[in-house]
């Protein structure tokens, strides 16, 4: 089958021979994709120095897709359907999902699979090993655009702000505006926070950051971010630093501009290759700011993205506003990896149809 698939470190090419998945007995599902989107995580895992990957790794975690068959164990979903692909897929039989821990349970990134450690999603067919834990029904009347922003845009950004315990009347900083960045914004937004303060200056991305909620953008090439946060806030800082983007001192900008005693920096950036992650010794009260800091990945499973998919069906969120570009044909999923790459002036996020999605994929 059809498949796009990493060949070595930064040589990721479109293969006709990649082996067709087995259905996974008993639980699992054979989909076929109709809508995929790129990732800047794909990105980095074709030219990013992360750990090993498997040999030939059919890439991809970012999908919309329809069941074609379903094993002896499926209760809920059936071949015909079309569902929503969580980008993070944990294993729900892991004994420490019992102590909360959902997404590195049993070993690090075991949620992180689809593309990673398991063959992902940019391929004719691919397996899911328990569709009933893993698989969202999409609800009337959503579209594929919001459905496709859901899977990893807008549960990022809504685990970065859940994570950041975000209250009514805070002040909140969203470092980076890219797709996740602008989602944890309207996250922010709807968990009532009341200064919204995000940073970027792509102006695709600034337009639509002061749709979702931000109540003003600044700009790195304006001076110190952090400097300019505080002058904001009478010099206190803000309650929460959320980090979606930035360079590899974004987390010292966080730890200087959030506030003493009860600041919350949570970061879902990737930091690529090696080296320390650095937490500044002044502002960070020489190890006593009672500033905390959590580092997230994205959560996965069924129950959070049908939850995100009811969110748009009530209009309270529009991700696929995300998507600036749309792309048709599977084999554009090439040209689509290296848009994302580059990040051209009016692009956020890439949509690919394929040939075989057929009538209706909007
Ligand atoms: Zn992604």
């Amino acid at each position: 089958m059809k498949a796009f698939i990493l060949k070595d470190r930064g040589n990721a090419v479109i293969t006709e021979q990649a082996p067709a998945p087995a259905l996974p007995e008993p639980y699992g599902a054979i989909l076929e994709p109709v809508a995929m989107a790129p990732c800047t995580s794909d990105v980095n895992t074709v030219y990013g120095t992360g750990s090993r990957k498997p040999d030939n790794l059919i890439l991809g975690h970012e999908c919309v897709a329809r069941i074609l068959e379903t094993a002896s164990g499926v209760r809920d979903f059936h071949p015909g359907d079309i569902v929503a692909v969580p980008a993070i897929t944990p294993d729900w039989r892991e004994l420490s999902i019992q102590e909360g821990n959902d997404r590195h349970a049993g070993r690090p990134f075991s949620g992180n699979a689809l593309g990673r450690s398991i063959p992902g999603v940019f391929a004719q067919r691919f397996a899911i090993k328990d569709a009933d834990t893993t698989l969202a029904h999409i609800p009337a009347g959503v579209g594929i655009r919001d459905a496709l922003m859901c899977v990893d845009m807008a549960v990022t950004g809504f685990t970065a702000a859940e994570s950041a315990e975000i209250r009514t009347g805070d002040t909140v900083v969203v470092l980076g505006i890219g797709a996740v960045g602008l989602m944890a914004v309207q996250a922010a937004a709807l968990m009532g926070a009341a200064q919204i303060i995000a940073v970027g200056t792509r102006p695709v991305s600034v337009e639509l950051a002061k749709e979702f909620g931000a109540s003003e953008v600044l700009s790195y090439k304006d001076g110190n971010v952090a400097e300019q946060v505080l002058k904001r806030t009478g010099g206190t800082g803000a309650d929460a630093v959320i980090i979606c983007g930035g360079d590899d001192h974004a987390m010292e900008e966080a730890i200087d501009m959030v506030r003493y005693g009860i600041g919350r920096v949570v970061n879902v950036k990737h930091y690529p290759g090696d080296g320390v992650i650095g937490i500044p010794k002044f502002s960070g009260g020489r190890g006593m700011a009672g500033k905390t800091v959590k580092l997230e990945l994205c959560r996965g499973g069924r129950a959070r993205i049908e939850r995100l998919l009811k969110m748009v069906e009530f209009g309270r969120i529009r991700p696929g506003r995300l998507v600036t570009h749309r792309l048709d044909g599977f084999d554009r999923i090439t040209d689509g990896l290296e848009m994302m790459r580059e990040k051209t002036p009016e692009l956020i996020k890439v949509m690919v149809v394929p040939e075989w999605a057929g009538e209706g994929i909007e």
